[in-house]
């Protein structure tokens, strides 16, 4: 499933509430340094002709959709920044940030903005700075086990775990940590990453991180890769129910 517009929806999220989309990524295919076996874009492919949206063409594109919304009274929780793969791969993406907080600051002060990354840039002053800027910086994490996240994720440069956790690290608690459990089996490996091993590594790196909140959740539409299947929603209750006897907030979608 591809986003086929700069800005989408709105639709009404599991996690976020009635969420206007901003999608930075081309229209027409996908762009991640993750290529995880779950997306919901699919698997990673890129056409010739695509290209990002610009940063004015993102603002006005927005400014109308939030004037249209704003006009009709009708309220939006939160934009959210999402769309066909990783946004931080926007090089604008500091600057159409500050866009956004300006764009909902003069029209509709109460909705938040989230974004939805996988964190791999979050090194970057940059991409740090502007995530430190919005209400929701909801970062992935899916595995506390390197070789499980090289399956789940599959990420296409170098990655490192260990360098992921000390930049998650480095929010000091200003980020939700989102992890998907299911389970499966990709190229004939076998993948859980709900098992009490899995669950225990990740733990014990959700508390070193120290999130704001957790959010976990599940499959819920089809995935590019055949054979995975949902977690179990008493798993996902047990789950949860580890991460608040951390004092950590969490949330469950199944
Ligand atoms: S990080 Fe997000 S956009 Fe990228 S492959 Fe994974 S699920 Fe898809």
């Amino acid at each position: 499933m591809l986003f086929n517009k700069i800005i989408f929806g709105p639709v009404k999220s599991r996690r976020l509430g009635t969420s206007l989309g901003v999608n930075l990524l081309p229209d027409d295919s996908k762009l991640c340094n993750f290529n995880c076996i779950y997306c919901e874009c699919g698997f990673n492919f890129t056409k010739p002709h695509s290209h990002l949206p610009k940063r004015e063409e993102v603002k006005e594109a927005l400014r109308a959709k939030l004037q249209e919304y704003a006009d009709k009274n009708e309220h939006i929780d939160t934009i959210t920044f999402a769309g066909n793969g990783e946004p931080t791969l926007h090089p604008q993406f500091a600057e159409i940030i500050d866009d956004v907080v300006e764009l909902r600051n003069a029209i509709c002060p109460a909705t938040k903005i989230s974004v939805l990354s996988n964190a791999t840039f979050a090194h970057k002053p940059q991409i740090f700075a502007a995530l430190h800027k919005v209400d929701n910086n909801i970062l992935k994490l899916d595995s506390g086990i390197e070789s499980s996240i090289k399956i789940i994720n599959q990420p296409t440069g170098n990655f490192s775990l260990k360098d992921t956790v000390e930049n998650l690290k480095k929010f000091r608690g200003n980020l939700v940590l989102q992890t998907l459990f299911f389970s499966g089996n990709y190229k004939g490996v076998t993948i859980d990453n709900t098992t009490d091993e899995e669950v225990s590594a990740w733990l014990k790196l959700v508390e070193d991180i120290t999130p704001k909140s957790v959010m976990i959740y599940t499959l819920d539409r089809p995935t590019p890769a055949e054979n995975l299947h949902k977690a179990d929603p008493k798993r996902l209750a047990e789950i949860a129910a580890k991460v608040e006897a951390l004092g950590i907030k969490t949330q469950i979608n199944g």
